[in-house]
């Protein structure tokens, strides 16, 4: 492990600092079940996400299922490809219809010019994803939603931070759902956060984490996704490091960019300059003769690059024969030639160098 250099790696406080945290929760004897640091954090996470309305759970991926869930949404969901399996399973677990949608080769989130096209009598909500922390044509989304009466569910799992117009990123859509895994940028190790526009939905959702129950009766069919004190312990302590964790990884970014921007071989993909950057992934574009030996050639070397995101959410086997997987041509272009370099804070100055040099060498060769 410890030689290994991975895609993400987790950012974490002075053991000290979890400590006096966790103390509290022993003083209390309270560990879970919307307690004081489940409720701390909550308020904290309202002012870093610039949101009025949310909720947290106990990871990304219930965030998306409670969401699709709050909605009471039917038929079709109109989606992209270009993802982490979490968003088309979520769909799917709600016994919900993925349409897939082909996405914008410049910024690979969903191409808004082509949602219209596949919408139909079944049609019930939009899901598009804030790829990369590339944050969505929200705009185009928000009209043709409001135009054909569609609910907005953003997976925001990667986006976390992200302004737009100085409005949080999370404030767009019915729903916007974030993650805080422990690969993400912000991390309470496992953690999930839901925003809502709508006061009623927020309610709903707050109900459906924790088996529906709303004192003794029962009014949705809810599973458990709380979140537990201990993980909104390790959130508080890490939300202190926000923006040094940002400027770090810019500090990487731009590193990378700098001597890897005139590489032929080499495409790296631009950061929305619309909206301001969270710095969560260095993503590059190959040539996908050349993807896997310069994988093995960075695995040679102890470094382990990820193919993320390959292959598509609709080409993987549980859902073949299954759905209409669609087609989507330049997602499946992008998939195959994408990969994206270990970009994290416990990334050195020293270990990136390597990892430049290495690729200088591939490529020059
Ligand atoms: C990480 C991620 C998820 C799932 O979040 P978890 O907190 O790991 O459950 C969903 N969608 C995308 C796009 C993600 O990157």
């Amino acid at each position: 492990m410890k030689d290994k250099i991975f895609v993400a790696s987790p950012f974490l406080p002075d053991i000290n600092e979890y400590m006096n945290e966790v103390k509290d929760i022993f003083d209390a004897k309270y560990v879970t079940n919307m307690g004081p640091k489940h409720n701390k954090f909550k308020e904290i996470l309202k002012e870093k996400l610039k949101v009025n309305n949310l909720d947290l759970v106990v990871n990304g991926h219930m965030a998306l299922e409670n969401a699709l869930q709050a909605l009471e949404l039917e038929g079709e969901v109109i989606t992209t490809p270009f993802t982490f399996i979490s968003t088309t399973n979520a769909i799917v677990r709600n016994n919900l219809i993925p349409i897939f949608c082909d996405v914008d080769p410049t910024t690979l989130t969903i191409d808004a010019n082509k949602i219209e096209d596949l919408i139909t009598e079944k049609t019930s909500a939009i899901m598009p994803v804030h790829i990369y922390g590339n944050i969505c044509d929200v705009e185009k989304i928000e009209e043709i939603a409001r135009k054909h009466k569609l609910k907005v569910i953003y997976d925001a799992a990667q986006a976390f931070g992200i302004e737009y117009k100085g409005n949080g990123i999370g404030s767009y859509g019915d729903l916007s759902c974030f993650s805080l895994h422990a690969t993400k940028i912000y991390n309470s190790v496992e953690g999930g956060v839901v925003c809502a526009k709508e006061e009623s939905i927020l309610k709903k959702l707050e109900i459906i984490k924790n088996f529906g129950l709303s004192g003794e009766d029962v009014l949705e069919f809810g599973g458990n996704s709380k979140m537990s004190e201990f993980h909104a312990a390790m959130g508080i302590c890490n939300s202190k490091y926000i923006k040094d964790i940002i400027a770090r990884r810019k500090e990487l970014y731009d590193k990378y960019k700098e001597k890897l921007n005139n590489l032929r071989d080499v495409k790296i993909l631009e950061n929305n300059k619309s909206a301001t950057n969270n710095y969560a992934y260095f993503v590059i574009l190959v040539d996908k003769d050349k993807r896997d030996n310069y994988l093995k050639h960075l695995e040679s070397n102890n470094i382990y690059a990820r193919k993320y995101f390959y292959p598509l959410t609709n080409e993987v086997s549980c859902y073949k024969d299954k759905f209409d997987l669609g087609y989507t041509p330049i997602a499946k272009e992008a998939s195959e030639k994408v990969l994206t370099l270990p970009l994290h804070t416990n990334l050195t100055d020293e270990q990136a160098d390597k990892i430049i040099s290495l690729t200088l060498d591939f490529f020059n060769n």
